[in-house]
């Protein structure tokens, strides 16, 4: 019997955690249609770009992406083939129309809210095929849905590539109610949404009966979670964590993103009892200046910020911090950048990502008038950036001497060598066998190398 050969879908996937999850959920979506995924871009049927609107940048790469798929869909017509091109996420939530008359090419732009209806605006494109190119209109789905997206979705397979293997990504919450003013996620996401409980149990259990033992929970405000349990009552991260401590082979908890405003007790409390949950905690402040804070409707204070980085560690004494610094945000002067250094050096982050602020159309800062000259920006970045760096490096040594837990994750680089990941999300490398990959193992860090930590596994203390 003829097999029909299956059609080949490469995603792009630019910008954060969420759209590397999403990314899979396409993937598994499309499967059952005949989708099986592809590396290589060329040899690809359909490629579907998953954006990211954060930053300006973000978009443009976007559109020169698209400049070369048309090269790739011009070559493959000319030969007889095609190519279908699909934009998704936070790009395609905000630019929609302005997608398909810039880039005529593309067969469908949809938002993130849409990635179940994914098939039928597939189908749909496919019918669009066959009409001719001046009269071909692309498939664009930016509404929000009255369904519950994950509900429509396929259940998460770990065969389709979700996180590294023995770690994997689950996204809890969705959308932001913050409106900090220089973000565009409250609109191109959505208000917060949170999946209810059962849901995310059942995810997580089927993840580690595939054999993962790290899951990271994501979303955009990922400690506002408040799913609802079976008899309606919200619950909140803190609660759900100790739910998905009990799930057999799951070893290690993590989560990402989390406002501070949302760090609330129970939160804090499971950090204290539960060693499931990893002693590494992003916690974005954005700026240690009350004046920008304000202006950015981040609706908390240095100090406030402060107090609640204390309590952490009185619960988890060892809690390892990292942060999203923004430079240069509209009025910012000389004398509030220092106190964004000072509060750096007052927290002492083991990693921190930092940005030059970008204005978003759309977004209260926009409208702000006293904006910053770049090379302000990029000089106030640099030299925050050597602050974090430094204390990255003081991190890394601080360890050194100590038995770490490690998640023995893959192959090294060097023959002999494996890597994982230590509780504090440091990469580790040592050697031994591949044997070792799959279990947390107790390895004694001797030494730092560029971003990582060198270690050497604990010889078993004879009797
Ligand atoms: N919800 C998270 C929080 O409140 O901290 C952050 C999510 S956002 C997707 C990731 C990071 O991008 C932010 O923490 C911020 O530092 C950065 N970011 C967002 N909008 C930005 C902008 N307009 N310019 C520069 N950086 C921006
Ligand atoms: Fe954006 Fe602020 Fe919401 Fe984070 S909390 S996603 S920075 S609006």
């Amino acid at each position: 019997m003829n097999q029909i050969a299956p059609k080949k879908l490469f995603i792009k996937t630019y910008g954060c955690q969420m759209n590397v999850y999403d990314s899979d959920r396409m993937a598994d979506a499309l499967a059952p249609h005949g989708y099986a995924p592809t590396q290589d871009m060329a040899e690809a049927d359909l490629v579907l770009l998953n954006t990211c609107h954060i930053r300006e940048k973000a978009s443009e790469k976007v559109f020169s992406e698209l400049g070369r798929l048309k090269e790739l869909q011009n070559e493959k017509r000319a030969s007889g083939g095609d190519l279908m091109i699909g934009v998704a996420g936070c790009v395609a939530q905000a630019e929609g129309e302005e997608i398909a008359r810039r880039a005529p090419m593309v067969d469908m732009v949809f938002g993130p809210q849409a990635y179940h209806r994914l098939p039928d605006m597939l189908a749909k494109a496919e019918g669009n095929r066959h009409m001719h190119p001046a009269l071909r209109r692309a498939v664009v789905d930016t509404d929000f849905p009255e369904e519950d997206k994950f509900a429509n979705l396929p259940a998460a397979k770990k065969d389709v590539t979700i996180g590294r293997g023995l770690t994997a990504f689950l996204t809890v919450q969705e959308g932001c109610d913050k409106f900090c003013s220089f973000c565009v996620v409250p609109y191109t996401r959505g208000a917060e949404v949170s999946r209810p409980v059962a849901q995310v149990v059942e995810e997580a259990r089927r993840l580690a009966d595939a054999g993962v033992k790290e899951i990271t929970l994501l979303g955009q405000n990922v400690n506002a979670y408040h799913g609802e349990d079976a008899s309606g009552r919200a619950v909140g991260l803190g609660e759900l964590a100790y739910l998905l401590a009990e799930i057999p082979g799951l070893e290690r908890l993590r989560y990402t993103t989390s406002h501070p405003r949302d760090m609330d007790d129970a939160l804090i409390a499971a950090h204290r009892d539960l060693d499931f949950l990893m002693p590494y905690l992003h916690l974005p402040v954005q700026s240690g200046s009350d004046r920008i804070l304000k202006a950015m409707n981040r609706k908390h204070t240095a100090a406030e910020y402060m107090r609640l980085i204390e309590r952490i560690k009185d619960a988890r004494p060892d809690m390892a911090f990292s942060g999203d610094f923004i430079v240069g945000f509209p009025g910012e002067t000389d004398a509030d950048f220092e106190d964004t250094l000072k509060i750096i050096r007052d927290v002492g982050y083991s990693s921190a990502y930092s940005f030059k602020y970008s204005t978003r159309p759309g977004t209260p800062g926009a409208n702000l008038t006293e904006q910053i000259d770049e090379a302000v920006k990029v000089e106030r970045l640099a030299r925050l950036q050597e602050l974090v760096n430094k204390q990255t490096t003081d991190f890394h040594a601080s360890c050194v001497g100590r038995t770490l837990p490690v998640l023995i994750e893959r192959v090294g680089r060097m023959p002999g060598q494996v890597g994982g990941r230590s509780p504090y999300l440091q990469a580790v490398h040592l050697e031994g066998s591949t044997d070792l990959i799959g279990a947390i193992h107790e390895v004694d860090i001797i030494g730092t190398s560029t971003n990582s930590l060198v270690g050497r596994l604990r010889q078993a203390v004879a009797a």
